[in-house]
This record gives structure tokens, C-alpha cells and sequence, in this order.
């Protein structure tokens, strides 16, 4: 077999790699950093995790993402097998060893027999004489070949900023103030129930806090202004802009943590850190992607007891986004619906987040190596997380069959939403049980989609 190119070999390019070269057929990767940088990278490894180091919940019970990650494992990813193996504790989440992580991914594609990386930037769409390749450039898109594709797909490719939280080093957080808890206890694998170190906050030092974040000077980006953010990555000045009591109820909720410090008085706020790396020097503020200036930055985040020392490792920041309307330009199959043999993966498909653009990669990578080899094979049940996901990118913004993709098109984390409904009946009390509420009901039906998408799933592969 020819090889398959890809370009991209950030976590979406190497996922698709590895699926493709275990199918036998050979690949050729292009990768840009070591030529060439990009804004948020800060390395040459490939799948490097630009800003947190979070695959989110590994709960594949009754949790969208767990659940991705489990069929993304029945489907022998690189990706998973790589974080599984530098894990760090973090409570529920499969959070990783960054550096660890990105250097095993970078050594299994180097030393696949079947896959030779070539550094360089592909400055326009692939050759006609690459007759399959897979374009998986990531948010931060090279510039030249964001514009080619937005020539070729006549239809705008739309680019905007996403925020990076920081990161502080552990020996300058005050533990006399702070103290080590999982939210309610939680224990994950590897875990002690201890693993985000917890600030608390009085009212008063809460809504002084909130002032100084409105009061602070952003990074101004003025050409993309009014442009959206990801809901998921909101920066906090703007949550805090949105309603004083925003972030109170979303990334500094006090609800399940105790100050073992002071156990009989509830925090009015917390701010959490997660574990970075795997020495566990290193803790990024949970929740804290910011486009405040450098200097506001440090200040503002020193009014929070217990990193009033804190030394920042890596301050947030600012970065652009580019993904194509994939609902209108693209097939089922991920292939650019004008140019056959070209596919896309990753988040320049409209998903959003690592695992997400992973497992697109790995779509895209097992769709390119049947088509290589005369084959179809079908697609992922829409009741799997890798169908509802693919669906939502391909096809979920359908308004009618007439009319594809005419609603607008917005990046989409893996969520129950996504899926399609049960069989009318699935959800019945069980027996012995005497009030059964709303919020049992819904914790059911999660666990019923998750049920029926990992045996769906395996079904799919075979592995049934
Ligand atoms: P990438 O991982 O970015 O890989 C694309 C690769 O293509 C890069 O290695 C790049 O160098 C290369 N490339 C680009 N242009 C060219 C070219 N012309 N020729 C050759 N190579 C090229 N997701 C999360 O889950 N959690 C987060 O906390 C998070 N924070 C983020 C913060 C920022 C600032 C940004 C920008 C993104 C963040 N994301 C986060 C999203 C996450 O980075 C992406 O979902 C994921 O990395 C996308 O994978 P990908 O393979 O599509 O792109």
C-alpha cells in the first residue's frame, strides 16, 4: 500500500497515525514544531497538552467522557494507552504526567516500523499525488494553510481565542492556609482523596477578589472582538463580569470540602489546584484560563489566602481557535466533500478538547486505512460516544435532510446530550426503592446510555 499523509502531529495526527499503521499501511506524519512553533506549544514532542494536564472524568459508569475513554481503549488508542501509563493522581480524573505522556506518544510513533515523521510546514492543502491524507492542524492552524483551506472550502473558517490557566509551583502555596482534599473525598486511581490543594475564601475576601478580577487590565484583541468563547473555557474575568456570584457557583463552589484547618466554618469560596506533573511540584488552578495581563495576573491571584507567596510556573494566557463548519463541508467520514481522499480530524473539526480530538483522529485514521485498502467499514453506532460525537460534527446540526448544516455550528465537548434517547420504559424504579426523584432518574439514564454505548461499541469492533 501507498503511504497515507497526515499533517499534524498534535493529539488527533498521532492517534490517526498509530490506527492507521497498525492497519498494516504506512504513513508519513508532518509536523511543523522543531520548523516551526505555534503560540500555546512549548515543545517538539508530538500530542503535547498545551495547557491542562486534565483528561477529565474517567468514569465510564455514568459519565460522557469515562465513557469515550473506554471505547477509545476497546479501540487499542495510543493516546489512552499512553495516559493510562503516566497517570497521576487527581481525584476521579484521569489527569497525566505532561511531559511523561507526550514523550511515550512521540516514542511509540518514532518507532513504529510503518510511520516516518517529517518535520516541516505543509503550507497549502496536500498534492493531488497524495491521493489519501488527513489534515489534523489543531487550533493553531499554521497561517498559510488556514488560508488555503479556507480557499478551497469557499465557506469561513471561523478563528477566536480560548484562555490558559495558571500553574504555580507547590513549595510557594501557604499549607498552613490551605489544605489537600478531592472534592466529597473522591478517590480515583492512584488516588488518596487528597489530591487538589484547596484555598478558602471568606465573603468579604470573595467579593474583594471578584472586584480586582473585573477591575483588572486584560490583553487587548481587539480584531476579535464579539467573536464566541467555548462555554467550557470561559476566562474567569468574564465569568466574574457575567454575575458576582458566577464563579461562586461554578469553578470556586465551596460544596464538598472541608477546611481541616478550620472544619467548623464553611469556605464562602475555594480555589482549587490540580497535581501537573508527576513529582507533584507543580499544581494548575482549576478552572482559571485568563486573558488579564501578566502583571495583573500575579497580583490579583496573590489576594487568594494561601498563594499570597505563590510563585506562577506559567501564567495564563490567550489563544486562537480555528475549526471548519465540518456539518456542511464534510462527509459522514470525515472526507472534504470537494476534494475526495481528503480527510480532517482533530479539533479543527469543531470538537473540543484533547480526548475528543483524539478519538476523531481516531476515526478519521481507521475510515483513511479502509478506504486504502478497498474497504468500508461502517460507522460507529450513534448510541456509542464515538458515533454521537462524530454525528454531532458531521451531521448533528442538521435542520432538515434539505438543508444540512444550515443552524450554526458550534465545537462541542462529548456530552450526554449528544447521544440519542432510550428506548421509551428503560428507566423503571427499582425494586425495594421507595422515593425514586428526579436527579435519580437522570444519574439512571446515564448509567443505561453509558451501558448500551461501551456494548455498542464493542459490537462495532468485534469485540462483543
Ligand atoms: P493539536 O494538538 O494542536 O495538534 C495540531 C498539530 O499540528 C500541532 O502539533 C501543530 O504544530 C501542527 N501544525 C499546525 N499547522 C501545521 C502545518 N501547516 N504543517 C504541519 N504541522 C502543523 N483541551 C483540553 O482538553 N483541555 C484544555 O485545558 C485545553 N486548553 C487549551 C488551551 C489552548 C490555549 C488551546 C489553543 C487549546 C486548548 N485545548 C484544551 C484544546 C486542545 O489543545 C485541543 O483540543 C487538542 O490539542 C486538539 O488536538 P489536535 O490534534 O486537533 O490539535
Amino acid at each position: 500500500y501507498s503511504p497515507i499523509h497526515i499533517i499534524g502531529g498534535g493529539l488527533a495526527g498521532s492517534e490517526a497515525a498509530w490506527q492507521i499503521a497498525e492497519a498494516g499501511i504506512s504513513v508519513i506524519l508532518h509536523e511543523m514544531r522543531g520548523v516551526r512553533g505555534t503560540d500555546a506549544h512549548k515543545t517538539e514532542d508530538l500530542a503535547e497538552l498545551v495547557c491542562s494536564n486534565s483528561f477529565r472524568s474517567d468514569d465510564a459508569t455514568s459519565n460522557a467522557v469515562g465513557v469515550i475513554h473506554a471505547e477509545m481503549r476497546l479501540a487499542n488508542s495510543l493516546i489512552m494507552a499512553c495516559a493510562d501509563k503516566h497517570q497521576v493522581p487527581a481525584g476521579g480524573a484521569l489527569a497525566v504526567d505532561r511531559d511523561g505522556f507526550s514523550a511515550a506518544v512521540t516514542a511509540a510513533i518514532e518507532n513504529h516500523p510503518l510511520i516516518e515523521v517529517s518535520r516541516e510546514e505543509i503550507r497549502g492543502l496536500p498534492p493531488k499525488e497524495w491521493d489519501l491524507s488527513i489534515v489534523a492542524t489543531g487550533p493553531l492552524t499554521s497561517p498559510d494553510l488556514a488560508a488555503a483551506i479556507q480557499a478551497e472550502t469557499g465557506a469561513d473558517a471561523l478563528a477566536f481565542f480560548d484562555a490558559i490557566a495558571p500553574i504555580v509551583h507547590r513549595d510557594s502555596i501557604n499549607m498552613d492556609i490551605c489544605w489537600y482534599q478531592s472534592r466529597y473525598d473522591k478517590v480515583g486511581p492512584g488516588g488518596t482523596g487528597r489530591d487538589y490543594i484547596n484555598c478558602p475564601l471568606d465573603e468579604t475576601q470573595y467579593h474583594a477578589f471578584i472586584d480586582a478580577l473585573i477591575a483588572g487590565d486584560t490583553v487587548g484583541f481587539k480584531e476579535w472582538e464579539g467573536t464566541p468563547y467555548f462555554d467550557g473555557c470561559l476566562p474567569i474575568e468574564v465569568m466574574a463580569e457575567r454575575g458576582r456570584e458566577t464563579l461562586r457557583h461554578g469553578p470556586m463552589k465551596p460544596m464538598g470540602l472541608t477546611n481541616s484547618h478550620n472544619p467548623t466554618v464553611k469556605a464562602y469560596a475555594v480555589v482549587q489546584l490540580r497535581q501537573d506533573n508527576a513529582l507533584g511540584t507543580l499544581y494548575n488552578m482549576v478552572g482559571f484560563q485568563t486573558k488579564l495581563k501578566y502583571g495583573a495576573q500575579a497580583d490579583i491571584f496573590r489576594m487568594i489566602p494561601g498563594l499570597e507567596n505563590a510563585e506562577f510556573a506559567r501564567l495564563g494566557g490567550l489563544h486562537r481557535n480555528t475549526y471548519i463548519n465540518s456539518p456542511t463541508l464534510l462527509d459522514r467520514s470525515l472526507t472534504l466533500k470537494t476534494r475526495p481522499g481528503l480527510r480532517f480530524a482533530g479539533q479543527i473539526t469543531g470538537c473540543e478538547g484533547y480526548v475528543e480530538s483524539a478519538s476523531i483522529g481516531l476515526l478519521a485514521g481507521r475510515f483513511a486505512a479502509a478506504e486504502r485498502k478497498g474497504e468500508t467499514i461502517p460507522l460507529p453506532p450513534a448510541t456509542t460516544a464515538l458515533g454521537s460525537l462524530l454525528g454531532h460534527i458531521t451531521g448533528g446540526h442538521l435542520v432538515s435532510d434539505e438543508e444540512p448544516g444550515k443552524r450554526s455550528f458550534q465545537p462541542m465537548n462529548i456530552n450526554f446530550g449528544l447521544f440519542p434517547e432510550l428506548e421509551p420504559g428503560s428507566i423503571v424504579k427499582p425494586d425495594g426503592v421507595k422515593r425514586f426523584r428526579g436527579k435519580d432518574k437522570t444519574i439512571m439514564k446515564r448509567q443505561l446510555i453509558s451501558k448500551r454505548a461501551l456494548a455498542d461499541c464493542a459490537r462495532w469492533l468485534g469485540k462483543a
